[in-house]
């Protein structure tokens, strides 16, 4: 086993790091503040092909690997992780089933305009009454000679206020269970019947839209439909998968960041006449720190790797979501508390990264469920 990265690797890395800390970082407060859409920084991320890492050039991508993929997503997300999360869930939750499950047509169509960044993509599948029991979902498909027609509101998406496109999740079969559950693709922009509802409110990522989708007698292509009807839970919860591994990523930025910062804040903080990071007790939170996030670090990328080499990857996936934003938000705690007064007021990123830090521990599954999916693998025997 060799812990080394490739050149290309370690190029996307750097390439990614110094991207971040020169366009993304100085503008990171002033987008938190301002809530603002970061339509600049996504075109130049497009270009950088940020936006469809590990999809294939032949469709607008990057033509990278998923451990390309992490390292980059820890770069931008250090920076800010509204801008993460944008990335994260437009390679791992739209390209990804598109690549995965679509027809050549479907691709050239629905993944080319997104991968390229040119559009931003987005997932539905969370419903007012359908979070982590995902399977009961009550928005339905029906056809109506070569469409379909989409009834039904889903609620918290990511990038859903500025998505053009999106994959989501809806019943086909009313009285089939999960069974009954089909993936769609759709140009939102070219949906009569959709719209965008209510774009909440929130504690963090507030760079991030977080928005409603409406479907009221919505009218889809009959192209709209990824794979097989029957089959959109299981598509839907392979995504996820791979979305994990974009949020242990975005997590462990954050983690990044909140430790570079304390550090550096702890060394230049003087209190009884010496600086604070003579004392024992700063000094073992920022061990933890750096020991944790390491041991995350490797487990996010094992995920990576995995999903590389087509080896199994759930509970992989699971662990390195759940661990790597635990040990984050444990860090972003102790980062406020290394910065004292200074770490609860605005003019320092530490409360920004305390606000971050905690939406990882819960979408894409909560870390509740991360640990129901982690011990269901377990009793299967992997
Ligand atoms: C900012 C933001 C962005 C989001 N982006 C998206 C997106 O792009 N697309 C999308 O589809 N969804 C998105 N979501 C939804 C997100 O994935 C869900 O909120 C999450 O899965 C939890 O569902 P819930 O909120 O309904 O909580 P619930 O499922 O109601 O859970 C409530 C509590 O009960 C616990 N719980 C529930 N079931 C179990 C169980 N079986 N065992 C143990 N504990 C359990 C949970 O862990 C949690 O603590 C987003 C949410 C937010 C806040």
């Amino acid at each position: 086993m060799e812990f080394k990265l490739t050149e290309e690797q370690q190029m996307v890395r750097e390439m990614a790091a110094r991207f971040a800390a020169e366009q993304i970082k100085p503008v990171a407060a002033d987008l938190d503040r301002t809530h603002k859409h970061p339509t600049e920084i996504l075109k130049q991320m497009a270009e950088l092909k940020f936006l469809g890492i590990a999809v294939p050039e032949e469709y607008g991508g990057g033509g990278m690997d998923y451990v390309s993929y992490v390292l980059a997503m820890i770069e931008i997300s250090k920076a800010c992780a509204s801008v993460g999360v944008i990335m994260s869930v437009n390679n791992s939750l739209y390209c990804y089933p598109v690549m995965a499950y679509g027809t050549e047509e479907q691709k050239k169509k629905y993944l080319t305009p997104v991968a390229s960044g040119e559009h931003l993509g987005c997932y539905g599948l969370t419903e007012a009454g359908a979070g982590s029991d995902a399977a009961g979902l009550r928005t339905t498909a029906v056809r109506d000679g070569d469409s379909w027609i989409v009834n039904g509101e889903k609620k918290f998406i990511t990038n859903g206020n500025v998505a053009d496109y999106c994959v989501f999740a809806a019943k086909t079969d009313k009285d089939a269970g999960y069974k009954g559950i089909s993936t769609f693709v759709a140009n939102l922009k070219e949906t009569p019947g959709f719209s965008v509802g209510v774009v909440e409110d929130k504690l963090g990522i507030l760079a991030s839209g977080t928005a409603e989708l409406v479907f009221q007698d919505a009218r889809l292509p009959a192209d709209a439909l990824l794979g097989k009807e029957g089959e959109g839970f299981k598509q839907m919860l392979s995504t996820l998968d791979g979305g994990r591994i974009g949020i242990a990523s975005q997590a462990l930025g954050i983690g990044r960041a909140v430790l570079e910062e304390a550090l550096a804040y702890a060394k230049e903080r003087e209190q009884f006449g010496r600086p604070i990071t003579t004392l024992q007790a700063i000094q073992f939170k920022l061990a933890d720190m750096a020991m944790e996030l390491d041991a995350a670090e490797l487990l996010t990328l094992r995920a990576a790797y995995n999903e590389d080499h087509h080896l199994p990857y759930e509970k992989e996936a699971a662990m390195a979501k759940c661990f790597a934003s635990d040990v984050t938000m444990r860090a972003a705690v102790e980062g406020v508390q290394i910065l004292g007064g200074y770490g609860y007021i605005k003019e320092y990123p530490m409360e920004r990264h305390l606000r971050d830090a905690k939406i990882c521990q819960i979408y894409e599954g909560t870390n509740e469920i991360m640990r129901v999916v982690i011990a269901n693998n377990l009793l299967k025997g992997r």
